[in-house]
């Protein structure tokens, strides 16, 4: 196909009309994206990128599947949109999707991302408890509406404090301890007592949810200890608290299972979905309600619904996606990207560079915790992490950064020798920054 450097001037011209997200309106990215396909991305002027980021944690299956494409197009020409309340046999597959690949949820309740999600998550947990209160941990993101906001523990939560009854702990990371723990077993232990002690103060019959990402993603890729989410488990038991795991990032085969949670063999009572679900190429989430939850609105309805809840261009997008997931072992090619590829060579590049202080993750979700010193580790800061994406733009290498963090997250699709070539270009890149 062709490229025109004319439309990437034209992108970053009209770009001044849009108000970006999270941004003060003014500066330009000048990465216009005019075609993606598999792992890789186009700019305007038919340079070609390799994809680390999968746009925001999201296109699990590459960009432009052919099966999901085809899918799309099928439905929009048959029924391109219906009314909610309408049933829909599209709808009604893609439920059936998500629960073939999760034990003992009864339903879906479909939304249009992962915020909303969240949001309806917590709804469902007020309403089947009677309670108000949600315990989240500081290191998280939950989503940008208001109570999944609130729950948010980073930075972004800090200017939205609208919504009431959250109350937030610290959740185990052993690398940047706050529990002064030498071993994982310590660091979950003391978490999970931190915790306890934060539920017993606030009033335990207070708390309507714990609401914890199953693994926090954008907080840098916390992978619990063993035992940490079993042990909230059975925290919220004892008190008749609702555990909502949020899968938006780490669900749908980014950790190498379907859904993170299953490494740790923990029941949870809502699940909450989105980007992976159907690597958004239609912006699509919800939740996955366990059969207690679900027998609550047998009885009273669900005081909450959107316009576009289980749209069929996102119901279509979400059966293709799945089952091509499935044909393709998609999720068991993430799992073996991890333990093959990403994980053996991310930490000889530790080993070669003594800016990476730790190196953590599993399947297509790994982060770099980058640092001045080893010893203090200390993280290094924002102007380092701007040269490094610009080194890693350069080489062609789409990269995902946070805070002092470089994300690791190419599409589960990537190839071994595709993500050899990525680890090389973070070689040369880390080589050039120091
Ligand atoms: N929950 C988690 C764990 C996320 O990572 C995100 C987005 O990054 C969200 C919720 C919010 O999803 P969305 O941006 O689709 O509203």
């Amino acid at each position: 196909s062709t490229f025109d450097p004319a439309d990437g001037d034209r992108a970053r011209d009209l770009d001044r009309l849009v108000l970006h997200s999270w941004s003060q309106h003014g500066s330009v990215n000048p990465f216009t994206v005019a075609r993606g396909e598999g792992v890789k991305l186009w700019d305007h002027d038919g340079r070609e990128y390799l994809d680390f980021s999968s746009q925001l944690v999201n296109t699990n299956i590459g960009h432009s599947h052919p099966r999901v494409v085809e899918a799309i197009q099928r439905q929009a020409a048959e029924l391109a949109t219906v009314a909610p309340a309408t049933t829909n046999l599209r709808r009604g597959e893609a439920a059936e999707r998500i629960l073939s690949k999760i034990d003992a949820m009864a339903a879906v309740f479909f939304t249009n991302g992962g915020a909303d999600a969240v949001e309806n998550a917590i709804r469902m947990a007020r309403v089947h408890t009677g309670r108000a209160k949600v315990l989240s941990h500081y290191r998280s993101y939950h989503g940008n509406t208001g109570a999944a906001v609130n729950a948010t523990g980073d930075a972004r939560r800090v200017g939205n404090e609208f919504a009431t009854g959250h109350v937030h702990c610290f959740g185990p990371f052993l690398y940047r301890s706050e529990f002064w723990a030498e071993t994982a077993e310590q660091e979950c232990e003391r978490a999970l007592q931190h915790a306890r002690r934060v539920i017993e103060s606030e009033g335990p019959s207070t708390f309507a949810a714990i609401l914890v990402e199953s693994v926090p993603g954008t907080a840098g890729i916390l992978l619990p200890p063993p035992g940490y989410l079993q042990g909230l488990r059975e925290l919220a038991d004892q008190h008749g608290i609702v555990l909502i795991l949020d899968e938006v990032m780490a669900g749908f085969g980014r950790t190498g299972h379907w859904f993170a949670h299953q490494h740790d063999g923990v029941r949870p009572d809502l699940v909450t979905f989105a980007k992976g679900v159907n690597s958004g190429y239609v912006p699509v989430g919800g939740v996955i309600i366990s059969e207690p939850i679900l027998d609550t609105f047998r009885k009273r309805a669900i005081p909450g619904g959107l316009t576009y809840a289980g749209h069929p261009l996102a119901a279509a997008s979400i059966v293709a996606a799945i089952d091509a997931m499935t044909d393709e072992g998609i999720v068991e090619h993430a799992a073996h990207l991890g333990a093959d590829v990403l994980g053996p060579g991310l930490a000889e590049l530790a080993e070669r560079h003594a800016i990476i202080g730790e190196v953590r993750g599993r399947g297509a979700f790994w982060a770099l915790d980058l640092v001045t010193d080893r010893g203090t580790r200390e993280p290094v800061d924002a102007s380092v992490i701007g040269r490094l994406k610009g080194l890693l733009m350069d080489r062609g290498y789409v990269p995902f950064a946070a805070d002092n963090r470089l994300h690791v997250v190419p599409p589960l699709v990537m190839s071994d020798d595709d993500a050899r070539t990525g680890l090389a270009i973070l070689d040369d890149a880390f080589t050039a920054l120091t």
